[in-house]
């Protein structure tokens, strides 16, 4: 049988996004029918007791157009290409109508294990950014196509899944939406509506 998240926590993470997404309007919202790559089964209940706690928020530029390009950097390994997906180190989105870039999810700065054990709060001291900055200069980005018609432009989503365990412990008080294990994100196509899966990564 399984539990359903507390609904306390999840209302929380609703209201709460986590600060990578703090550059636009993020509302909360739900996507029916995703088979989300997360934990192997279908992204809920990976110890089949109680599933984890996920939201979803609707990306939305600060302007209020909701059409952005994703643009995937590469960092030190270059680029992997998975299951339609392109393997990425950091992903920013531009909207289409102000041209406004910005970074939408990097591995070396957000998520449960950066939080952990590459914690931010002195920049610049631990050399993450400036190594990456340095390396993304030499491998051109690449644009993110839709799967089924190669159209560039789409609705974003964000989705972030964590762990039951982060309202228990003192330590991540009133911080517990920057320690997501995995993050998801979608990019609902502007020509053809197909929902592309564009980024999938566990976080911990
Ligand atoms: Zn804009
Ligand atoms: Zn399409």
């Amino acid at each position: 049988m399984i539990r359903r998240p507390s609904e306390s926590a999840v209302d929380y993470y609703k209201k709460n996004p986590p600060a990578c997404i703090a550059n636009f309007l993020a509302a909360p919202t739900w996507l029916e029918g995703i088979a989300f790559d997360g934990h192997g089964y279908s992204g809920i209940a990976p110890d089949n007791l109680v599933e984890n706690p996920q939201t979803i928020f609707k990306i939305t530029c600060k302007c209020c157009h909701k059409y952005f390009r994703m643009i995937a950097k590469a960092g030190i390994k270059g680029f992997v290409f998975f299951d339609n997906r392109i393997i990425a180190q950091e992903y920013s989105i531009r909207c289409c109508k102000c041209d406004a870039e910005q970074v939408f999810f990097s591995r070396l700065k957000h998520g449960y294990h950066i939080e952990v054990f590459h914690p931010m709060d002195e920049p610049g001291d631990d050399g993450i950014d400036n190594d990456f900055d340095r390396e993304i200069e030499e491998i051109a980005p690449i644009e993110c196509q839709c799967f089924a018609c190669d159209h560039r432009e789409f609705e974003i989503y964000a989705r972030f899944e964590y762990s039951n365990s982060l309202f228990q412990n003192s330590y991540f008080s009133g911080r517990q939406q920057e320690y997501f294990t995995w993050f998801s994100g979608l990019g609902k196509c502007r020509k053809c509506s197909t929902m592309n899966l564009l980024i999938d990564f566990e976080c911990d």
